[in-house]
């Protein structure tokens, strides 16, 4: 087992990877960014590093920096949360050269997976099904439309290195597929430094469903059952869920172990997420892997009651997984909400600022993951996700009510935050009958808009 942990990431995810390592007696060194250097990941560690100024290319980042810290403070590992260096197969082998374990799959397979049109390929020989598309990157604008006619509309740009709904364009007739395409193209460049892209079938209606798998050294692979991340805006979550409502066990336990035959097929090892769109008919589809630690696995541990973080950490020093799939069940519903320092009223601008009080909600089945403090300043220069609240109950009426009650306990003064709007969500009726998909948001706004007006 390991002595000390470097993890290479800062905010709720640092402090959550932290409280993991020393309930398993393992110290730990948290980096930092000149701007984070009054941050709870800092305060919490055992020993703490400053890697260079605000900008992540400068300090989170810079891989020399982060390995350098790992070297001098003597870290056998390096948890990279999500995020930052957390998907970057260069930054996984740099780990190894330098004798120290990443906590995540290999290189190998960062890289595989990384490449989402890849990956499509990969799993389309693994006899995985993916969403109908394009296997090869599309050239040009003018091959992407004559494509698009034999896909046929609706359907999804995609950009191949994509990540957070960037260099996606949805387009849903001919006339707008040349300058969509071209905006998705320029994004993907600005973004990632690449601006290959693919196409795929725009599943309508569909709802986002994900599979959490654990995968040891040694071949073995279990999965955690699934998550609901239906509730987006602009393609990124915002309520996340376990289990998915109404799905039926015949379905979960297929989708279970196709998830599993996927990670296989790339000899997955570590934690890892398979990613599938379903649709109105319950036909599933893979879009993507995340080789990562993801924002909501604590809804996944909520309802198994196995800390995904720990088992990481475990897998990656090279123990065997001691659950088998057998063992796992699911108890009960568990919903996360994402407080995002955002502005609703101002179309969710970026609201950081000082925090002037504070109150958290608690009490039985609730968990706050955050890295919030009474007069804590958030910075502008990081993604605006400040706290996440958790519940977990028997039903999913009874969560819902649960996360009612938190939300509305919640005081964050000094700034603005979308708590008002999540309790809105909680509060309608399509959410609360489990009548959702990932146009939710959209309509929930335009209902909203209308409300408004009239
Ligand atoms: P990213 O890696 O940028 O997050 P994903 O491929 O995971 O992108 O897609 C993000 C979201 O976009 C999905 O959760 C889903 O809501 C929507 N989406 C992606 N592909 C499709 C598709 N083919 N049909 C319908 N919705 C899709």
């Amino acid at each position: 087992m390991f002595n000390k942990i470097l993890i290479a990431n800062r905010g709720e995810i640092a402090v959550r990877i932290i409280r993991a390592c020393r309930e398993m007696g393992i110290s730990t060194v948290a980096v930092y960014s000149d701007i984070d250097k009054d941050s709870l990941h800092v305060q919490l560690a055992d020993e703490t590093i400053c890697i260079g100024p605000a900008k992540a290319r400068d300090s989170y980042l810079k891989m020399d920096r982060i390995l350098s810290a790992a070297i001098s403070t003597g870290a056998d590992a390096i948890h990279p949360g999500f995020g930052f260096l957390s998907e970057s197969p260069k930054f996984a082998e740099l780990c190894m050269k330098c004798n120290i374990v990443f906590i995540g799959p290999s290189a190998r397979v960062i890289e595989r997976m990384g490449n989402k049109q890849e990956a499509r390929n990969t799993m389309i020989k693994a006899r995985v099904p993916v969403v109908p598309g394009t296997t090869n990157p599309v050239n040009s604008a003018e091959e992407g439309l004559k494509i698009a006619k034999e896909i046929g509309y609706p359907l999804i740009i995609k950009a191949s290195s994509g990540g957070g709904g960037k260099g996606m364009r949805i387009v849903h007739s001919s006339d707008k597929f040349i300058s969509s395409f071209k905006t998705a193209s320029q994004e993907a460049r600005n973004a990632f430094g690449d601006d290959s892209l693919y196409i795929e079938k725009y599943i309508q209606n569909a709802r986002h469903i994900e599979v959490q798998i654990l995968a040891d050294n040694y071949g073995n692979t279990v999965h955690l059952g699934e998550r609901d991340c239906s509730i987006q805006r602009r393609h990124q979550k915002l309520i996340e869920e376990a289990p998915a409502y109404g799905i039926s066990e015949e379905l979960r336990k297929e989708m279970g172990l196709t998830a599993i035959k996927a990670a296989q097929s790339i000899s997955y090892n570590n934690a890892g997420t398979v990613e599938f769109i379903l649709d109105k008919d319950n036909r599933y589809y893979f879009i993507e892997m995340n080789t990562r630690l993801q924002v909501e696995h604590g809804v996944t541990e909520m309802v198994t009651g196995i800390d995904i973080v720990k088992e990481q950490i475990l897998i990656a020093s090279g123990n065997k997984l001691k659950i088998k799939q057998e063992d796992i069940s699911i108890k009960g519903h568990a919903i996360e909400c994402r407080i995002n320092a955002e502005s609703p009223r101002n179309n969710f601008l970026p609201y950081p600022g000082q925090v002037t009080n504070l109150h958290m909600p608690g009490g039985c089945g609730v968990r706050i993951d955050s890295a919030l403090y009474h007069s804590y300043r958030i910075p502008s220069t990081y993604d605006s996700l400040i706290a996440k609240v958790l519940v977990h109950d028997e039903s999913r009426e009874e969560a819902i009510k649960k996360m009612r009650g938190a939300l509305g306990e919640i005081i964050i003064e000094g700034i603005e935050t979308n708590v008002d709007f999540l309790y809105d969500i909680m509060n309608d009726t399509d959410y609360c009958k489990g009548r959702i998909n990932t146009g939710f948001v959209e309509s929930f706004l335009d209902e909203a808009r209308l409300e408004k007006i009239c």
